[in-house]
């Protein structure tokens, strides 16, 4: 039979950790504890060291805990979930946590129940490094999500944005995503037409989108409990000579940056070559985001495609790549695909054409 899901990520949870200094980890953050056991209720914690693998949780979700993480020893915290835990916790000395995570209320709680040679200490992000690198069956999810995506532009851009409203579009392309087998969206959607895509996180708004204005969508949906992240700008009608302009640095840099793509790049470098081209045209001050970021379980995960980044691409990541242009006032611009990192180089899950498409 196959080794566990579940099994081979605490095995490879268990070496980082023996390489962080540590002998456990409690797993708090709910995607964390999702990723690692499957299980899915509202109320769970791991505990995980070298020999057990430990699932805390209450009366209302042992059986589902049993259920869904066969892999784990479910630990029914009853009255005094705490103690139960230290319980585990006390054979081993240095015991990491989610220092992003758990609150100071329930840190210090924990800690009154610690023995003396236990010690609790900071150590978010390590599920976070595991969950960076997907595996098949994750890539796969990542791009039916992304073909939905994908399939949800092509509908838009045939009925049309100029004389909808922002709303109107961004519960079409909800609609859309339900329609066509999603759980849900990865964020809600931003429709932006006009001076308003000149904010990058723009909320959609009633205003109808006007005739000859860039409109900048930015979507992703859920499949399978996975992501996608994708942006495109249209025009709604025909644009001038400057918004073509500004599209075309964009997407010179989009291609650029994607181009960069590959297993043992550093993520700032692949940040710097798409701000080279916008810097170069004359745009910098207008580019006032990261280049991109990993997408999973969660649409914001590592690595982080920045100029600060430290992070190193691998084999099985999956990020975006999304410069952009941003002209108060006027109207901004925005192009994001999302990437797998690849043996044979970058494989784009979003090929829906990224030429300025006129939508009437
Ligand atoms: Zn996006
Ligand atoms: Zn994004």
């Amino acid at each position: 039979m196959a080794m566990s899901r579940s099994i081979e990520r605490i095995g490879r949870l268990r070496e980082l950790i023996a390489t962080d200094g540590l002998d456990a980890l409690l797993v708090s953050g709910k995607e964390n504890v999702r990723y690692l056991s499957a299980f899915t209720g509202t109320n769970g914690t791991l505990l995980i060291d070298p020999d057990d693998a430990y699932l805390l949780t209450d009366f209302r979700y042992v059986e589902q805990a049993a259920d869904q993480s066969p892999d784990f020893e479910v630990i029914d915290g009853g009255e005094t979930p705490r103690k139960r835990l230290a319980e585990r916790m006390n054979t081993r000395a240095k015991v990491g946590f989610d220092d992003a995570d758990m609150r100071v209320k329930n840190h210090a709680a924990l800690v009154e129940e610690l023995s003396e040679g236990t010690e609790l200490v900071a150590a978010a992000g390590v599920v976070e490094k595991l969950r960076a690198v997907k595996d098949a069956d994750e890539i796969d999810a990542i791009a039916r999500a992304a073909a939905i995506a994908d399939s949800i532009y092509s509908t838009i851009s045939e009925e049309g944005l100029a004389g909808r409203s922002e709303k109107d579009v961004a519960w079409r392309i909800e609609w859309l995503a339900r329609e066509r087998g999603a759980s849900g969206l990865s964020f809600p959607p931003i429709v932006a037409g006009g001076p308003h895509g000149a904010l990058p996180h723009a909320e959609p708004r009633d205003r109808k989108i006007g005739d000859g204005e860039l409109v900048v969508l930015d979507l992703g949906v859920v499949f399978d409990g996975y992501c996608s992240d994708c942006t495109r700008t249209f025009a709604s009608g025909n644009v001038d000579g400057h918004a073509r302009e500004i599209y075309d640095i964009v997407l010179d840099a989009q291609r650029t940056a994607l181009a960069q793509i590959a297993e043992g790049v550093e993520c700032q470098l692949i940040d710097k070559s798409a701000r080279d081209v916008i810097d170069a045209a004359g745009y910098a001050d207008q580019f006032g985001h990261s280049t991109g970021h990993g997408v999973g379980v969660e649409v914001h995960e590592l690595p982080t495609l920045s100029s600060r980044s430290k992070d190193v691409l691998e084999l099985g990541n999956v990020v975006t790549v999304e410069p952009g242009i941003y002209l108060p006032g006027e109207f901004g611009v925005r192009i994001e695909d999302l990437v797998v990192v690849a043996d044979d180089g970058p494989r784009v899950l979003t090929p829906f054409e990224k030429q300025l498409l006129v939508v009437d």
